[in-house]
This record gives C-alpha cells, structure tokens and sequence, in this order.
C-alpha cells in the first residue's frame, strides 16, 4: 500500500475473516470521514449477522490451531509481525493520521511504535507461560497448567485505533487465545491492515479476524456464546452495557475505561517539569487521551509561577494541517464531538473560572474539520461540571490547594481511577501521596511513561482488569489443576 496523503480516497473497507477480506450480507454501509475537512475517505461495510457467525466459527477453528503450537513458534510469528510493522510505519502512521486526524508527529513516533513494542513484549512472554506442580507425598502430584480461555472479542476506541488493536491482539494470542476486533466506527481504516500483516507473517487463519461495524456488531459479539471473553476500551457507561451484556454467558470482562486524573504539584515541585507533564497530558492528541491529567492541582505557594506562562505556551502550539510535522494540534475525531467538546468549553467560560487562554477558530481554511482551540481555566472548584466530567478534549482545568491531606482528598473524590502523578522534591510525601492515589498508574515527577512491560487500568469506574505488563496473562488464561494419583483408589463404600 502507497502512503496516504490528505486527499487518499481507498476502496471500500471489508470484514476480514479467516485470512481475507469477506463482503457483508448486511447490505449497510457506513463512510470513513477524514477528520480535518469531513470529506469521505470510503465506504465501510457493515458486519451483518453471518460475517458475526463466520468470524467466530473461523476464531474457533483458528483457536484449535493457535493454541495446541509450541509457544515459540507462535512467538516468531508475532516477531515476524513486529518487523513487517516497523517496516511500514510510516505508512501505517500515515493512515492512522488520516483515519483519526492525529497528527502525523504523534502517529508516526507513538501510535504504530508502542503497538509494536507491546506486540514484541508479549512475544517474549509467550515463552514464559508455564505451570506449577504440587507433590502429595505418598498419595500423587497435582500440576496446574495455564491454558488460553478461546475466542476472545476485543473492542477498540477510536482515539488509539492501530494502538489499541495491537495491545489487544498481542497479550490475547501470546496466551494462546484467537481474537475477533471490532473496530470503532469512526476509525475502520487499521485494524484490516494490521490482520494482512498477521497473515504475512505466518498467523493462522482465523487466530485474527476484524469485524466492522456499530456498536450492534460489538454487542452481537459480546452476548455471542461462542466467544469466552471480551475486552473493550471505551467510555464508562459502554463499560457497564458490555459488562451487562457479558453477564449473561458469564463472560470474562477487560475494561478499559475513561478518567479525570490528578495532577497534584507541591510548592517544592520542579515547577517547569510540572508544567511540561502537564501542558503535553492535556494537549497531546488534542486532548483525546483516557489518561490525561485534567485535573492540575497546584500548591498556593507556586499557583500564580506555574499559571504564568501558560497563555504563551499555547499559543504557540501550531494548529492545523494534521500531515504537517510541525502541528501540534489537530482536528477532534469528528463533527459530534467536537461539538461535545465546544458544549464543556462554553460550561468553562460561564463557570466564574479564571480563563487563562481560549478561543475560538477563525482560520476559514479549518472552519471545515472539527477543529477546537485548547483552553485553560484557573481558580477551578472541584465541583464545576467540566471538572468533574470527562470531556474528551484540549480543556485543562487548574485548581489551588493549601494541605497534602486536602488534596489528597479532592483528587480521590471522583468516581474515576485511571492515572494520576505527584509533583515534589520531598521523597516521602512523593511516594505518601503516590500511595494515597485512587488509580492505576501514578507516576512521580513525571506523567505518561508507560513502556510495554508496565500494567496499565484502572481502578474504581475507570476499568477492570489490566492490559500490558506480566501480569496482564491473568486475565487471558484460566489454570486448569490435573491431579495424578500414585496409589489405587480405596474402598470407601
Ligand atoms: P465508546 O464507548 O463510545 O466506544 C468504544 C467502542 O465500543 C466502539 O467500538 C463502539 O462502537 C463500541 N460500543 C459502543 N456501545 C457498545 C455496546 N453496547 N456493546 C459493545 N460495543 C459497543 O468510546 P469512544 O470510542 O467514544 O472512545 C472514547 C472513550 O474511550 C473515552 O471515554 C476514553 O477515556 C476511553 N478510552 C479509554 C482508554 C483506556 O485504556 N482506559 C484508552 C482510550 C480511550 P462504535 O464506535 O462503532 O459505536
């Protein structure tokens, strides 16, 4: 495939099923809109209720094969995928920018590279799945072997598309498990490229099958009896339909969920660290992050030295062409949210918050994309609704604070849990504070840095289960105990 550029339009999107692309019987189609100028990049085929039954029918014939191969062969498969993906970054980076409207300085150094590091990560996992054994002296021995849970239905968000289907995949067929991904639907463009890519390097078919569609398609999987877990990354209340939904074939649940995560900075912070964590953790993919830190709490004593050159900072940040590597700031995904967006920053500007920087777009050429300017409000109160809910957008809210007891309890008081960071020289009250945060990743003097090796979730309604990291095997494999007797059985009746 060509690099796409900003005026690609590419054939119709298909499910691909069992190694390759499948029309739908749905007769439904859906277009891909280019975020920057809302022109249609292409048609999308909607899944119908066959494509749903073939994807699982060739998931669990794919698992059949995927499952019973020694793990260092399924190992160098997912190696080989790594370098194909590395091979076309560019090119894959290319077609997220378009896809998403992300700008082509984050796609190209994040998106497609953490995927693929994740991808690599887990290839080397699979070679460590092993069991354990416990001797009964004189009766027998019990092994407990880890096996894979089958088809298992990953669920992506449309703010990490390539990302999110990389993550997924790599920790559930590392394990053994095949997956079907239903992409978002304003993001259909990756996920069938990704599964070409599994098939050039070796995967079975089946083990990676893509579905397009709605949320009816990812609902469909969800409640289908042949599928044995699901993960979704999405907003909180899709959380709660899919852990519904699962309940009624007691299916395993990932969730990976949305956030309004703290920043707490100390009179003794590093003051310009602190604002660089947390002007990139509001501003990167304008604003379209579940693990921003939206919520800057910042200690009296160096409120107005942090807030001060804020205004300049930003609007310095260059807007615009998404395929620019100078832009830092693009288009929101579409239409509909940027408009959900703009709603929360006309809740700030009536809210009495100090506006710090905002505006609006006047730049004609960008009135047709969804673009939205970032904003900054100080003397923020914990309960002003674009505070406490999540926009989804470049809106940074900063908020004073005088005690560590105070803060620490301003910061928990949100029914989120997904990250949060601290900010100061004192060791201690570092790693006190650090310890007292409600989330699943908290970082000290610093915000973001998650390489491959590290878990991440989230606690409270931010999610279920973790993805990345060793541990995260435990939620894609299920131990089975096989007990040998080494003596006969007596007669007991
Ligand atoms: P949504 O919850 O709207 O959608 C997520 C996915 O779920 C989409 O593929 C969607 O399909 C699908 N879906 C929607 N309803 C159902 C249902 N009832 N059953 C099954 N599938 C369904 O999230 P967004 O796409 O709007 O993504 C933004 C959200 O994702 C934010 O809240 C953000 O915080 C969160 N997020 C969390 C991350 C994390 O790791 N914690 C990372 C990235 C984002 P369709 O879009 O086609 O309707």
């Amino acid at each position: 495939m060509a690099i796409v550029t900003a005026d690609s339009t590419l054939p119709t999107v298909q499910s691909y099923i069992d190694g390759g692309y499948v029309p739908s019987t749905s007769d439904e189609k859906f277009a891909a809109l280019y975020p920057a100028t809302n022109r249609t990049i292409c048609d999308v085929e909607q899944a119908g209720a066959a494509e749903i039954d073939a994807a699982v029918e060739s998931a669990q014939r794919g698992f059949a094969v995927w499952s019973t191969m020694p793990a260092l062969e399924r190992s160098r498969i997912l190696l080989r995928a790594v370098a194909i993906i590395r091979a076309r970054n560019d090119e894959l980076a290319a077609l997220e920018t378009l896809d998403t409207g992300k700008v082509i300085g984050e796609t190209s150094t994040e998106d497609v590279v953490t995927g693929a590091d994740v991808i690599e990560f887990y290839a080397g996992v699979a070679q460590t799945l092993h069991g354990e054994t416990i001797d009964f002296p004189g009766h027998g021995f019990a092994r407990m072997k880890r096996e894979p849970l089958g088809v298992c239905v990953g669920i992506g968000a449309w703010n990490y598309p390539i990302q999110i289907a990389m993550w997924k995949s790599a920790l559930a067929l590392a394990c053994g498990n095949a997956m079907i991904f239903k992409p978002a639907e304003m993001t259909p463009l990756s996920a069938g490229v990704l599964a070409e890519i599994y098939t050039e390097a070796g995967l079975p078919d089946g083990v990676f099958n893509v579905l397009q569609g709605d949320a009816r398609v990812g609902q469909a999987l969800v409640r289908h009896a042949g599928v044995a877990k699901v993960s979704l990354t999405g907003e909180v209340s899709t959380g709660k339909s899919v852990m519904a939904d699962a309940a009624g074939t007691l299916k395993a649940v990932t969730l990976e969920l949305g956030g309004k995560s703290p920043i707490v900075v100390f009179d003794d912070a590093d003051v310009d660290s602190a604002l660089n964590a947390a002007l990139t953790n509001n501003f990167y993919s304008t604003g379209q992050v579940c693990s921003n830190g939206t919520r800057v709490f910042v200690q009296r004593g160096v409120y107005e030295r942090f807030l001060e050159p804020i205004a300049e900072r930003v609007r310095a940040l260059k807007v615009g062409d998404p395929f620019d590597p100078e832009t830092m700031i693009g288009p929101l995904v579409s239409a509909e949210h940027r408009d959900k967006v703009m709603r929360y920053m006309k809740i700030a500007e009536d809210s009495g918050a100090r506006q710090i920087i905002a505006g609006n777009v006047e730049d004609p050429g960008l009135a047709v994309g969804n673009y939205v300017l970032p904003a900054v409000y100080a003397d923020c109160t914990d309960d002003m609704e674009f505070v406490t809910e999540e926009v989804f957008g470049p809106l940074m809210s900063v908020l004073p604070f005088d005690t560590e007891d105070e803060v620490v309890e301003r910061a928990n008081a949100t029914p989120y849990g997904l990250s949060a960071a601290v900010f100061s020289s004192d060791f201690a009250r570092a790693n006190r504070v650090a310890n007292a945060l409600q989330a699943g990743s908290v970082w000290i003097n610093d915000y973001g840095t998650l390489p491959a090796s590290l878990p991440f979730g989230g606690y409270k309604q931010s999610g279920v289960g973790r993805e990345n990291g060793a541990n995260a095997i435990e939620h894609y494999t299920q131990v089975k105990m096989i007990y040998s007797s080494l003596v006969p059985v007596e007669k007991y009746m």
